[in-house]
């Protein structure tokens, strides 16, 4: 027994996170009548979310002719054919409907001269199956519509009844005979600890970009979900798929989305060349982002970088009306302001391939729910337990997410999680009781960290571990930086044990709960590189030196990696090949989205 007393607090679905697609889930459960909870660490309007700047992909094809049989084609091809095919068909084909909901809850989109919802390019979303023309597929509010989704989804969960439980950090999930039956959270501003005793725990705690020292993402996207799952004995899938996004502002890593490039922007190396013509004669600017992200490196590594030390690369859009930067860019424009001191009307904005997105994360089947794969049913649904957003895995992404892909992703699964928990919960059924020892265990390793008296600071440790993943599990990766970094990351994890924390309060302290971050971040970092260094082939933003090329004969697989403390077991699990619907049946002609090599 510890000495930490709790409340019990009783629940049909406990979702953690308040993010895109945390409350997308909270909004359709509640509508649904299931008492709902969501517990967030932060504010829900703060998450990260809500710096969410170029859109949302959905084939509304108001600006064009579009499809949703195009959008799959696009998502495919950007998965470099690591994608699960019926999550990518559903994705796409739901896309539409998500995007109206959202605009009936009332997110304020940009219009187009006849009232409907402004769409502009990004990259890697084309028309007729990768034959045709770049389409303007990305719904966006300005350059703020990851602003205006979690503004309006905050708003109708609340209207809707669903309870939030705002600043308690989740510390760990209870399993109960093989089922997720809760969580225990720790509430920051009173120190207080409190279980969710629940028939269903949803997962959307976001990406871990924070394992890398340069990210885009904000400091509280620390992989919190990957972590509660690797203690649950559950693996992570496809974690050495990161994606690096081409424009983090030199120095900052603050994002300039592709919108900028999607509006026109484009960039140039030392010489002035637009080098993209060379390598993307036909996408140019706008080729997928794992290809922008390695011909600006190599750009940077042959001489060609601009500034001083030659390491960075120029994005232009001094060459766009001003007009247009007001009106569609104002947000960037602001930060390149802030961040860089540039005035973007007049001068180029420094720029620099930047840690952006997790495809991996918790796998999970298209409905959400978590799956425990074993050898002879890779598919096994792990009950009570759900993951969406970026740290699910679902997986529409595989080895690299297309621009705009991950808000339609949040809102899609936050919603189809809704429908099947409408299915599986039966709001009836009383509460299994709470599992005492679990709590109490999940409180010892609290009690561990908040007593830690070891020799490492946690932030050194966490640079360490920062410094350690962008040098080795970078954009380009060869076999001797893999194998080192391997060994490096587990020295750094075996330091976990040593952990220095100063500050034994429970109200406010932001020491410990950096220090949980840190015990979260680690494992996702681990099974990163790991998973890295296993893989011999190049696919997506997995960018191998040694094995250049893809190799579906015997990698066109997903990975898992079982992490136990430094220890990192591998597996795999079979790709889904067989799409939702046939041809026959309005589907996709399986044909046209056959393996090929993936060229922009
Ligand atoms: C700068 C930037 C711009 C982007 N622009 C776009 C774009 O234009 N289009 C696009 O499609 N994608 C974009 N992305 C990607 C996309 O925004 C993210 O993938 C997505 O917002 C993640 O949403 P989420 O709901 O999964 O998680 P988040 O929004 O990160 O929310 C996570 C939630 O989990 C909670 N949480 C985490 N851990 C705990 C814990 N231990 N206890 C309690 N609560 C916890 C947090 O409080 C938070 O509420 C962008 C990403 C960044 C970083």
């Amino acid at each position: 027994m510890t000495a930490y007393p709790y409340e019990v607090h009783e629940y049909d679905v406990v979702v953690v996170g308040a993010g895109g697609a945390g409350l997308r889930a909270t909004l359709g459960m509640a509508e649904q009548g299931l008492r709902t909870a969501c517990v967030t660490k932060v504010f829900p309007t703060r998450s990260h979310t809500v710096a969410a700047q170029g859109g949302i992909a959905a084939s509304l094809g108001n600006m064009g002719p579009d499809s949703w049989q195009w959008h799959m084609y696009d998502t495919v091809k950007g998965s470099d054919w690591l994608g699960d095919t019926d999550a990518m068909e559903y994705l796409a084909r739901e896309a539409p409907k998500a995007v109206y909901e959202l605009e009936h809850y009332g997110v304020p989109f940009s219009r187009t001269e006849e009232g409907k919802i402004y769409q502009r390019p990004f990259g890697g979303h084309t028309t007729e199956f990768g034959e045709g023309p770049p389409v303007q597929r990305t719904c966006a509010a300005a350059d703020r519509t990851g602003h205006a989704i979690l503004h309006t989804l905050y708003g109708q969960s609340l209207k809707n009844n669903a309870e939030f439980f705002i600043e308690y950090f989740a510390l760990d999930l209870i399993v109960t005979d093989g089922r997720c039956t809760g969580i225990v959270a720790w509430k920051l501003d009173d120190g207080t600890i409190h279980v969710f005793n629940a028939k269903m725990v949803v997962l959307a705690t976001g990406g871990y970009g924070r394992a890398y020292f340069s990210a885009t993402s904000a400091h509280t996207c620390t992989g919190d979900g990957g972590g509660m799952v690797a203690r649950a004995g559950l693996p992570l899938q496809d974690m050495e798929f990161v994606q690096f996004h081409p424009t983090g502002i030199y120095g900052s890593g603050c994002l300039i989305t592709e919108g900028a490039r999607g509006e026109g922007g484009y960039l140039t190396n030392s010489e002035g060349e637009r080098f993209m013509e060379r390598y993307a004669p036909t996408y140019k600017d706008l080729a997928s982002r794992d290809v922008v992200s390695r011909c600006m490196t190599i750009e940077i590594r042959e001489g060609r970088g601009v500034g001083a030390e030659g390491d960075h690369i120029h994005l232009h859009l001094n060459h766009l009306p001003p007009e247009t930067l007001h009106e569609r860019l104002p947000g960037i424009s602001e930060s390149a302001k802030i961040f860089a001191g540039v005035d973007v009307t007049k001068e180029p904005i420094p720029v620099l391939p930047t840690v952006h997105y997790n495809m991996g994360g918790i796998p999970t089947n298209y409905w959400g729910e978590v799956l425990n794969p074993t050898k002879d049913s890779p598919d096994a649904v792990f009950p009570g337990l759900m993951a969406v957003g970026e740290a699910g895995c679902a997986s529409v992404h595989g080895a690299n997410r297309l621009g705009s892909n991950s808000l339609i992703d949040l809102v899609v699964f936050g919603r189809a999680a809704a429908i099947r928990a409408g299915e599986v919960v039966d709001p009836k059924e009383r509460n299994q009781p709470v599992n005492r020892a679990e709590v109490d265990q999940a409180l010892s390793r609290f009690d561990g960290f908040r007593n830690a008296k070891g020799a490492v600071p946690t932030a050194e440790l966490r640079l360490e571990m920062q410094k350690t993943m962008q040098a080795d599990a970078a954009v380009f990766r060869t076999d001797k930086t893999l194998a080192e970094g391997v060994g490096k990351m587990q020295k750094v994890a075996a330091k976990m044990d040593d952990l220095a924390v100063t500050d034994r309060s429970l109200v406010w302290n932001s020491d410990l709960m950096e220090t949980l971050e840190l015990a979260n971040l680690m494992p996702n970092a681990l099974a990163t590189i790991v998973a890295a260094e296993a893989r011999k082939e190049s696919r997506g933003a997995h960018a191998h030196e040694d094995y250049p090329k893809r190799d579906d004969a015997t990698w066109r697989v997903h990975s898992l990696a079982h992490v136990d403390g430094a220890r990192v077991t591998l597996s795999t699990r079979p790709v889904h090949l067989d799409p939702l619907t046939t041809e026959k049946e309005g589907g996709i002609d399986l044909k046209k989205i056959a393996p090929k090599a993936r060229v922009y």
